[in-house]
């Protein structure tokens, strides 16, 4: 393709793009095809001769589209959102094309020194303590990976990296119960293994209790066993239950294990003064994940990541092979020595541009309407006394279930199963569920980029009268 070609597809294709997010409400919202729908209309064998990207566009929309599930439309309440913006899209077009790859500082200075600055400009938005240094990582999942990674050589005395894992003894990882999976599967890549995990008790709002984490801790360091790093929720991804870090970090330092802090969807609330609260404790923590590419409309992938002490890290993750030996080495970040990938992406340039684009006012204004939209349709269930909420509303997540009178608990839940699969066939709307007390639970997460009050009051009409039709 000669860079005529391409300004002419390129031009169509931002038509092509400003058409999607403008009808991109009215799509189904969950894809409906079955599996290997899509499979079974791609040719066996690639093309011999060229193609014209005229003949892939067609295929795209013909093929493609149908199978895709529409994460931008404002009905999308799985899950948690994985937002965009126009801002964050442009700068997206821009990375692909330098398509630079920024694994130390000499790869690209300016990615390097733009990473550098927007981890400081989240760091102080969503108010860490000032030694926090920060990376752009892939995903939570990644980060949480680096941070027990990390505190498994401080905890063994870099001892797993140089000679092996069971040369330190048995380490112990706790979590509560509702903590994300990632932690499970970043504690069997680490090869402390998942027998060593301890899932902590919630109390009644579904966060860690505190009392039963140093129980556990006591109890594993009476057995001969390490404890080595505790990972907090702000936010889990059932309900978005707030673990409470001032009692959870307390019992940390007495023991010397580290803190690691997943607030991958509710650290985005952080920008806004009226949260801060959920950082109270802040002095106790030693690692902290949270994803701009959930709530803050800043494309997947960009996550956060934060650590206190950067040098740990560093000396967790260095290595250096003579091709990757530079004269500016310990001047600047190289940050290929900031996590697992080598290889990165210009993912700073995106976060920019969100951030001046909305300005931060503007990011305070779309966060704290999500969460209003929440309070309200939280207040629209409890009008109803067939439905009833099921866990605290803290940010922008709604956990209810319909719950007619005079049905057992195992009617009770077939009936929102039910309830939950014919509404996300109407291709109208899009809920999951997580189960809660072994309750069958509703989620509706009021936080898409574009989502307003209307979708929502139009969407809880149509899941009460689809509840009601199940039993009329
Ligand atoms: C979404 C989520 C994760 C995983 O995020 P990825 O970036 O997809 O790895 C981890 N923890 C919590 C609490 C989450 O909500």
């Amino acid at each position: 393709m000669t860079p005529d070609e391409f300004r002419k597809h390129a031009h169509e294709l931002a038509d092509w793009m400003a058409d999607y997010m403008e009808n991109v409400e009215n799509l189904p919202v969950k894809s409906l095809v079955k599996p290997g729908e899509i499979f079974h209309k791609i040719p066996d064998k690639p093309p011999l001769q060229p193609e014209s990207f005229d003949s892939l566009m067609r295929d795209f929309n013909d093929i493609i589209m149908p199978g895709i599930t529409h994460w931008q439309n404002p009905n999308f309440f799985a899950y948690f959102p994985a937002n965009t913006s126009p801002a964050s899209i442009l700068a997206e077009m821009l990375t692909a094309t330098l398509g630079a790859q920024c694994m130390i500082w000499e790869t690209s200075p300016a990615a390097a020194e733009l990473e550098e600055k927007m981890m400081i400009w989240l760091r102080d938005l969503i108010g860490l303590p000032r030694e926090f240094e920060g990376a752009i990582q892939d995903s939570a999942s990644t980060a949480t990976l680096t941070a027990i990674l990390t505190a498994r050589e401080k905890a063994t005395g870099f001892l797993s990296n140089s000679d092996g894992i069971e040369k330190s003894g048995v380490l112990k990882i706790y979590c509560s119960e509702q903590t994300h999976s990632s932690v499970e599967k970043a504690v069997k890549i680490s090869g402390i293994g998942k027998n060593n995990l301890v899932k902590i008790p919630v109390k009644d709002d579904f966060s860690m209790n505190p009392e039963k984490l140093e129980e556990a801790i006591i109890f594993d360091k009476n057995n001969g066993k390490t404890p080595c790093c505790v990972v907090a929720t702000l936010g889990t991804t059932g309900t978005t239950a707030i673990d409470n870090l001032k009692a959870i970090g307390g019992i940390c330092r007495k023991s010397n294990v580290w803190l690691h802090v997943d607030a991958a969807m509710a650290g985005t609330a952080l920008l806004l003064p009226e949260f801060q609260w959920m950082l109270e404790g802040k002095e106790y923590i030693d690692s902290f994940v949270f994803n701009p590419h959930k709530w803050m409309f800043t494309n997947f992938d960009c996550t956060a990541y934060f650590i206190k002490d950067a040098a740990t890290l560093i000396r967790t993750f260095e290595i250096l092979p003579e091709y990757l030996k530079t004269r500016t080495r310990g001047k600047v970040n190289d940050y290929r020595d900031w996590g697992v990938p080598l290889g990165r992406r210009f993912r700073a340039l995106k976060l920019w541009s969100v951030i001046r684009t909305y300005g931060v006012n503007g990011l305070r204004e779309k966060i704290r309407n999500h969460i209003a939209i929440a309070a309200k349709l939280s207040e629209m269930i409890s009008e109803e006394s067939d439905f009833e909420i099921l866990a605290p509303v803290i940010i922008s997540v709604v956990c209810f279930r319909y719950n007619p009178a005079g049905y057992s608990e195992e009617q009770i839940n077939g009936l929102n199963e039910k309830l939950n699969h014919q509404l996300n066939d109407t291709g109208k709307l899009y809920l999951s569920h997580t189960v809660l007390n072994g309750k069958y639970t509703l989620r509706m997460v009021t936080a898409q980029t574009n989502v307003t009050l209307d979708h929502v009051r139009k969407a809880w009409f149509l899941i009460k009268d689809t509840a009601r039709g199940l039993i009329h």
